[in-house]
């Protein structure tokens, strides 16, 4: 069966957010974690999301990378393809989001037939639940200029400018153009005009004005059709309508259904976000767990036994329907301390070995549901896994689904949920196992 969407997204936790998105709106949805080697066997899939780690790589690795996913997407065959970056337009005058787009439209009018749209693309970053909003081209962070968001201190890409009509214009060497929101508001007709017209002056990019979900639904009305569209998980929202509008979709009553889950509940924290701090205590008063210190860790293999051992205790226990947890999260003056005898870097890498060892044996030994604290903490438990694909589920919080993975030599997948340090409201670990009943 053919998927009707194929997205490229420059980081995987942006890559969970649009498929989460995806799935509310009503497409079964697949996250795959780089290109896979082969083609897959999508059942039931409406929409795949390849997590690319290529927002903030060299460019012509993050181009490599990107034209990988569009092939393996083409030969999935993905009817529109999504590249999907961050909602403030994460990258710097070097790329990565010009001279990817640019590389994309180009492959793509080089293999498939002068169609609707082949000729430009739009970008739209906006995301309006979470406050990131364009106007006249330039991007708001609530209610302050991209520029004076605190984004202009990211240490990877500060954005120093908001006007992304001037910011991209530095990213590519083709003319970018703006469809704003006064062409919006005349609706769908109007807008393909206006681009139209643009792509006949050989504007290349149209940034787009999106101030709310009535935005999206007329700029996804204008470019369903598009074979490259470009922008932030917000336009995910709003392009299912139109697909089942042109009869690409059908109606399915709950996209986010998985198999039903089995097995043992553990959560494995390595965040020290204050989410997660808060999250953490609010478990403790209400379930057992063991805490991981970086400095004993590094000092022996006794903790990580203990850890086990206490775990599996659990697991063969009386209370073993019941969640436990593993964590290193620790206050910021801890987490300094271990970080001074160690080095940060380290420090952070005992942690994640332990906890990637920690889920190998324990997911092993029975656990089948398992949720994962923190980015880099869950990059090291997915590959500690070998995981590289999960069916998105239900939603615990925003931006953080349920997801199931295959496992070899096990019958039933395993049921995971990957948080980033600051998602998530304070009875997340608890109440995520009460959604996934
Ligand atoms: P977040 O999503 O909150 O940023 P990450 O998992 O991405 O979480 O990053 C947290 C980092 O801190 C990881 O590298 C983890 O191994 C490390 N870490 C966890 N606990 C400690 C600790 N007690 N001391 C020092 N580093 C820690």
């Amino acid at each position: 069966m053919s998927i009707i969407l194929g997205a490229i997204a420059d980081d995987f936790t942006g890559a969970t957010d649009l498929a989460n998105n995806l799935v509310r709106a009503g497409m079964r949805c697949v996250q795959v974690i780089g290109v896979p080697p082969q083609t897959l066997a999508l059942e039931d899939v409406d929409a795949v999301v390849v997590a690319l780690k290529s927002r903030s790589c060299p460019v012509d690795q993050a181009i490599e990378d990107s034209l990988a996913a569009l092939e393996w997407l083409q030969g999935q065959g993905a009817r529109q393809i999504f590249f999907k970056y961050c909602s403030t337009f994460d990258s710097t005058d070097a790329g990565n989001i010009g001279p990817v787009s640019d590389a994309l439209l180009e492959r793509i009018r080089a293999t498939s037939e002068e169609r609707l749209g082949s000729r430009q693309t739009v970008m739209v970053p906006a995301f309006p639940t979470n406050r990131r909003t364009v106007y006249q081209g330039h991007l708001f962070v609530g209610d302050r200029l991209l520029n004076d968001s605190g984004m202009e201190h990211h240490p990877l890409n500060p954005m120093r400018d908001a006007d992304l009509v001037r910011v991209l214009s530095r990213q590519t060497p083709n003319r970018v153009g703006l469809a704003s929101r006064e062409v919006l508001v005349q609706g769908v007709e109007a807008l393909r005009d206006h681009l139209a017209r643009l792509a006949d002056e050989g504007v290349r990019h149209v940034i787009c004005d999106t101030l709310d979900e009535a935005d999206l639904a007329v700029l996804a009305g204008a470019v369903a059709e598009y074979p490259l569209v470009t922008g932030g998980s917000g336009l995910g929202q709003s392009l299912p309508a139109e697909y089942r509008r042109l009869g690409w979709l059908e109606e399915v009553t709950d996209a986010g259904r998985l198999a039903p889950a089995e097995g043992a509940a553990l959560v494995l924290s390595g965040s020290c976000s204050r989410a997660t701090l808060g999250q953490v205590e609010h478990f403790l008063e209400r379930h057992s767990g063991f805490g991981l210190d970086p400095l004993t860790l590094a000092e022996s293999g006794d903790q990580l036994a203990e850890a086990q051992a206490f775990a599996r205790a659990h697991l063969q226990g009386e209370r073993r329907d019941e969640p436990v947890l593993i964590y290193a999260s620790a206050a910021p003056e801890r987490v300094k301390q271990a970080q001074q005898v160690l080095g940060a870097e380290a420090a952070g890498r005992v942690v994640e070995e332990a906890m990637a060892s920690l889920a190998r044996t324990l997911v092993g030994e029975g656990v089948g549901r398992l949720v994962v604290a923190g980015g880099e903490t869950s990059g090291a438990v997915v590959s500690a896994l070998d995981i590289q694909q999960l069916r998105i589920g239900h939603q615990i919080d925003p931006g953080v689904p349920w997801t199931q993975a295959p496992l070899a030599g096990r019958a039933a997948p395993l049921s995971l949920a990957l948080k980033s340090g600051n998602f998530g409201d304070v009875d997340f670990f608890t109440r995520a196992f009460e959604v996934l009943a």
